[in-house]
């Protein structure tokens, strides 16, 4: 998953990654009731019907029939709490209405057992049908989501298991539908038309549907198809849909080479681009991943990030994974300390793929780096296992995501680490390679004596426990001076105080509009809302949407002083109240060393182009 959101009112010309969104959403309480276990069910099958006319009600009308026995025992079905990679617990049970059971034209009784789980009590064998609708109204890539004339869902949303039965059975899906609209899945074809299989739940709810009007197309990367659908129809068209294709293109080979397989039979791209979405957000699954952006991030490289970012999580999550998460349970959370890996390795690796693939140049690595360095710095000092834990209950200390940065730079100061130890022959390339063979290949997840064991093997025997204590379960500042100078980098850091506003804007045929308001910042506290469009703060005039210099340059000698910011709301132009704010802001840059050793540019060499000493 990747939840950033991106603000434009830094300076820079590059979009700025200036941390996570917070999930605004009801969460329901995991259950604790005591296990359960339905009556035995075979020959599983999910209808799905979703047309003009569902769609008009933004719901998806859902079928389950299974075979059973005859016993006494009444069949329990649940729905998942969570998506995985969505580490949150959804309850998506509160989404499903008009539910019913049959068997042939006879109703079955029917209650709830608990919040997610329904207990439908059978009369004699044969097979039964269960019927409900299924809200689709949630712009959220771990959820349903409908237009008039398109549908996005999670198979953890709308189908049901047998509690306490295991998840290893075959299941089959068919989807109906108006016969000019397209299905997009992940899930193998079956074969009848718009049917597919799996041989189990787990891979089953991992294969997200786009259905309805949408672009579509394919090419061969990595000797693989590769599969890019985009709704709406027409937002990714011509040139920017072949920079994207180009950027899919360059990405994967450097990711496969470091595992040295690409482990998908096909791989699908499924992005939608919606002007209500604040920055982007995407989720990873093992053959696909769903994207959801602000279309002004058509053609950036924060596009081409985040995608190589969940294309990199097919082999770092999906299938290496920490033990904790082995097998994955719907009904509860699975919290694991081993986020920092999955998560802000993946994206050291996102960041690797732009320079590897030469999507962008170092010095655009160069500055992704220091941006991360900057977000951990203004972040309370926070241990990587612990924000790892944490992120389930999304905690309000704005440290809910920062093993995503932090783990990230984890993993680039281990890479130096091991290239330093082994005079460029190993890299943390190796770590990751040794462990999905050693882990992932042989069934099982990765515990701390696992990752750490590959780090030191990869580094010569080296110990890391001093490393672990101090920067993964500790909360110590990183050692940047002394491990960038050996990979012929320096950090050169300033910390100042300036004026902030704490909202985010974008242009559009209107002007320069509000996209984000931060809680408790000035703008907020002056009354500024999302929407509104930007006219003048004080004496400066909006006319673009970098005003952030001009601003700040007006007001930094002026905190705590009163100055007014103009915004038309609907027909109305308000002055708002607002005092001068300024804010403790680290600003870090990722230079070269121009004192660099051969040996440290050698290390330097080694990460930007994926090369190790010694390798053809
Ligand atoms: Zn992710």
């Amino acid at each position: 998953m990747i939840p950033y959101r991106v603000v434009l009112v830094a300076s820079a010309a590059m979009l700025r990654l200036l941390g996570p969104l917070q999930a605004q959403r009801t969460r329901s309480a995991a259950t604790t009731a005591p296990p359960a276990r339905s009556a035995p069910i075979t020959g599983i099958r999910y209808d799905v019907r979703f047309d003009s006319a569902t769609a008009q009600r933004r719901t998806i009308q859902v079928a389950m029939s299974f075979d059973v026995g005859g016993g006494k025992d009444p069949v329990l079905l649940s729905v998942p709490e969570w998506t995985p990679g969505a580490y949150e617990i959804s309850g998506f049970a509160r989404w499903v209405s008009r539910f019913s059971a049959s068997a042939g034209d006879r109703p079955l009784s029917w209650d709830k057992a608990d919040p997610d789980t329904w207990r439908v009590r059978t009369a004699g064998p044969g097979r039964v049908t269960v019927q409900f609708e299924y809200l689709a109204d949630t712009l959220d890539n771990a959820m349903a989501w409908s237009r008039p004339d398109f549908l996005l869902f999670n198979g953890t949303n709308l189908f049901p298991y047998a509690e306490g039965r295991g998840f290893d059975f075959p299941a089959t899906v068919s989807v109906k539908t108006q016969p000019d609209w397209l299905v997009a899945t992940g899930m193998k074809p079956a074969r009848e038309p718009l049917t597919w299989t799996e041989t189990n739940y787990h891979d089953l709810v991992d294969m997200p549907f786009f259905i309805g009007r949408f672009d579509y197309d394919s090419m061969t990367v990595d000797g693989k198809v590769t599969r890019l659908a985009s709704y709406p129809t027409g937002i990714l068209k011509g040139d920017t849909r072949t920079t994207f294709w180009d950027q899919i293109a360059k990405a994967i080979p450097t990711m496969a080479a470091v595992f040295q397989e690409t482990p998908w039979s096909t791989y699908t791209v499924m992005t939608i681009f919606d002007s209500s979405y604040t920055g982007g957000s995407a989720l990873e699954h093992q053959s696909s991943h769903v994207g959801i952006y602000a279309p002004m991030m058509i053609g950036t490289p924060l596009l081409a990030s985040i995608t190589a970012h969940e294309i990199f999580h097919a082999w770092n999550v999906k299938r290496l994974r920490p033990a904790d998460m082995v097998p994955y349970e719907y009904a509860r959370p699975e919290p694991t300390p081993w986020l920092w890996v999955s998560e802000g390795i993946t994206d050291y690796y996102a960041d690797l793929a732009l320079v590897r693939g030469k999507i962008v140049d170092s010095t655009i690595f160069m500055g992704l780096t220091a941006e991360k360095i900057q977000t951990v710095a203004e972040a309370p000092p926070t241990a990587l296992q612990d924000a790892s834990i944490s992120t389930w209950i999304h905690p309000t200390d704005g440290t809910g995501y920062l093993y995503y940065p932090k783990g990230s730079l984890a993993g680039l100061l281990l890479d130096i680490a091991i290239r330093d130890a082994s005079d460029n022959r190993h890299s943390l390339d190796d770590v990751m390679r040794d462990l999905y063979r050693t882990t992932y290949k042989r069934g099982r997840g990765f515990t701390a004596t696992d990752w750490w064991g590959a780090v030191s093997r990869a580094a010569g025997g080296r110990s890391f426990a001093e490393f672990d204590a101090r920067y993964v379960d500790g909360r110590e500042p990183y050692p940047y001076d002394a491990t960038l100078k050996l990979a012929g980098l320096r950090l050169a850091a300033d910390t100042m105080r300036e004026p902030r506003l704490g909202l985010a804007g974008a242009p559009d045929s209107a002007g320069v509009r509000v996209t984000a308001v931060q809680p408790g910042g000035a703008a907020e506290t002056a009354g500024v809302r999302m929407g509104d469009i930007l006219v003048a703060l004080g004496d400066v005039a909006i006319t673009d949407p970098n005003f952030g210099p001009a601003y700040r340059a007006r007001f930094k000698d002026a905190e705590g002083q009163d100055f007014s910011i103009k915004v038309r709301r609907g027909a109305d132009t308000l002055s708002l109240t607002a005092k001068v704010r300024l804010i403790e802001q680290v600003n870090a840059h990722v230079e070269l060393d121009a004192g660099a050793s051969p040996k440290a540019i050698k290390v330097r060499s080694g990460i930007l182009t994926g090369t190790q000493t010694g390798e053809r």
